[in-house]
Parts: structure tokens; C-alpha cells; sequence
């Protein structure tokens, strides 16, 4: 059971929910903890891992032979990217620019580019009490999270449940993260800011096929238009996380609410429950040749 936790912008309160989530469960079920916000991985403030290995994370970037190159120009005109330039006889690439795609060492036309490793950031791994727990880390410039959301779902196992905290926004690397899990979950503000982030983050999931549902997070500010619009589409509201000063307070020291507030344990192992049945809904009716991703009769009738 793969879920990922997303939103459409930062300070949502995506991490809030994914980590208290892990905690909830960590008894219970056998948990793995992704942190793929890999430009900002903050979800160990709250799960405070011990670390135990770290590996790099590389791509590939040209590297041109003075001795074999011609000059022709053909790898600057190809890279979309503006990483590599032909001035004269001069080939000049631009590492911070370049995306890997190995395009120009493709388009040469007498094998003068060969590709180096460059490191763009690393994975950690450990153990956050019985959690497994990842964390991809982009080093501060580098324009490519993609490659590194990648490698860390490589460590993913399907008989567990594994969390992911996506990065924020519905670009490249939320799509990455959110591809290939059985369920999204949503977190969102009742604020008009909240609704629109949250229509994105609703089209994306469901153009790449991912079940959702929604969390509201500071609910009693704002208005109910969030509320509408997930009625008016059928989206489940899972949980409600009310505007509290304790809860803010918690988490400015970095505290899960769960561990310290009563019935919060019990709350999110029922969106839990929720989750697995919303999303085995979506696999039996998606093997019937259908889809609801969220529109289930269990999503329009359940109430947070
Ligand atoms: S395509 Fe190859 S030969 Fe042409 S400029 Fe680039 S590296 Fe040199
Ligand atoms: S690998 Fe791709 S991005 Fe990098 S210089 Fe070559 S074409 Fe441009």
C-alpha cells in the first residue's frame, strides 16, 4: 500500500499529516517513511531518525574530446537546456544547466561527447523507532529532483505500507512521486488560496490515475467552499485538523500532535482504514475496466 501525501503549496501542512500518519500506524503495520520533499526534507524534525547509511545520487553530464569534436554546433542546437554552447572552437558545458538527458552525446555525429557522474544530492536511510525511514537531499542549485524522488522509491516494498511526503506544487517531481500509488491524499486550507492549489493537485492525481481524498488542515479559517467543491466532485474529506494553538505550538517545536493529544492515534488509523478501502475500491473497479478515482458511493456518503 503505497500512499502519498501531497498539497499544493508549502506550509499546508502536508508533513504534519504524513508523520503523524507513520506514527499512528508504526504499532500496527509494518511502515516505511519517504520523505521526498527532497528540496526541503523536514519531515525527520518530527520522526527524528537515526541514520544509518547514506548513498549519492548522480547523473550524467557531457564531457566533450577536443580531439574528436568538429565544432558543428548540432549538441548546442539540441539541448533544450542551454547547457552546452559551440563558440568557435570552443564546446562549453554548463553543469548547473544540464538535466542529463543525454541528448547531445546522442545528436554528435562523430562520438566526440562522453558522460561523467555528477552528484546532485544524496539518500539517507534509518530507523525512526520501528519506521524505516529515506530522505533524498538535492544539493542547493540543482535544478533535477526528479532523479532523486526516483532512487528513493526504488527502496519502496510492496508489502508494507509506505508513506511518501511529496513535495509541494503539482510539477515533475509530484508526479513522480505520486506515480504508481494507490492513493493521494490531498492536504488542503479552506481558504480560496487552499481550493485553487487544491483543484491542481486534484487534476494531476487523477490524470496519472492516483485515488484522492482530502485532508483540511487549520479548518474553522476560511470559508466552505472547500467543502463544496469536494462534494460537487465526490472527494472524500478523510480528516479535519481543526485551527488549534496547541497543535501550531507542537509543531513548532517539531512535536507530532498525535504523541501528545488524545484521540488523535484513533483518528488517523480510521483514515487509514478509509484509505485502503477507497483505494482497493479504485483497483477492483479499475481491473473491471472502470475508474472512479475518488467518486466511489463509499466517498459520497462518508463523513470525516
Ligand atoms: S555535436 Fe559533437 S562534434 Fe558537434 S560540436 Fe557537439 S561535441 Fe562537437
Ligand atoms: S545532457 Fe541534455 S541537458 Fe545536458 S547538455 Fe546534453 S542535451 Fe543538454
Amino acid at each position: 500500500m503505497q500512499i502519498t501525501v501531497s498539497a499544493g503549496k508549502g506550509g499546508t501542512g502536508k508533513t504534519t499529516v504524513a508523520t503523524n500518519l507513520a506514527l499512528a500506524l508504526r504499532k500496527e503495520y509494518d511502515v516505511e517513511f519517504l520523505d521526498c520533499d527532497v528540496e526541503e526534507p523536514d519531515a525527520g524534525i518530527f520522526l527524528k531518525p537515526d541514520f544509518e547509511s547514506s548513498q549519492p545520487v548522480n547523473i550524467k553530464i557531457p564531457e566533450v574530446s577536443d580531439e574528436i569534436c568538429t565544432y558543428c554546433g548540432q549538441c548546442s542546437d539540441a539541448c533544450e537546456f542551454n547547457a552546452i554552447a559551440t563558440f568557435g572552437e570552443n564546446v562549453l558545458v554548463y553543469p548547473e544547466l544540464c538535466h542529463g538527458c543525454g541528448l547531445c552525446s546522442l545528436v554528435c555525429p562523430v562520438d566526440a561527447i562522453k558522460e561523467k557522474d555528477k552528484k546532485i544530492g544524496e539518500i539517507r536511510m534509518g530507523k525512526a523507532g520501528a519506521i524505516d525511514y529515506y530522505e533524498g537531499d538535492l544539493i542547493v542549485g540543482e535544478p533535477m529532483a526528479t532523479p532523486i524522488i526516483k532512487e528513493l522509491k526504488k527502496k519502496t516494498s510492496h508489502d508494507r505500507v509506505s508513506i511518501l511526503d511529496s513535495p509541494p506544487g503539482t510539477a515533475c517531481p509530484v508526479i513522480e512521486s505520486l506515480h504508481g500509488s494507490d492513493f493521494a491524499l490531498l492536504v488542503t486550507e479552506p481558504t480560496p488560496f487552499g481550493l485553487h492549489d487544491l483543484k491542481l493537485s486534484v487534476d494531476v492525481a487523477r490524470e496519472i490515475g492516483v485515488p484522492v481524498g482530502v485532508v483540511i488542515n487549520r479548518d474553522g479559517i476560511g470559508d466552505a467552499n472547500v467543502e463544496r467543491y469536494c462534494k460537487e466532485e465526490n472527494i472524500p474529506i478523510l480528516l479535519k485538523i481543526p485551527n488549534d494553538r496547541e497543535i501550531a505550538e507542537l509543531y513548532s517545536n517539531g512535536i507530532p500532535f498525535l504523541d501528545r493529544l488524545d484521540g488523535w492515534k484513533e483518528k488517523f488509523l480510521q483514515l487509514f482504514k478509509r484509505v485502503e478501502r477507497l483505494a482497493e475500491e479504485e483497483r477492483e473497479t479499475s481491473e473491471k475496466g472502470g475508474s472512479n478515482l475518488g467518486k466511489s458511493e463509499e466517498t459520497q456518503t462518508s463523513k470525516p
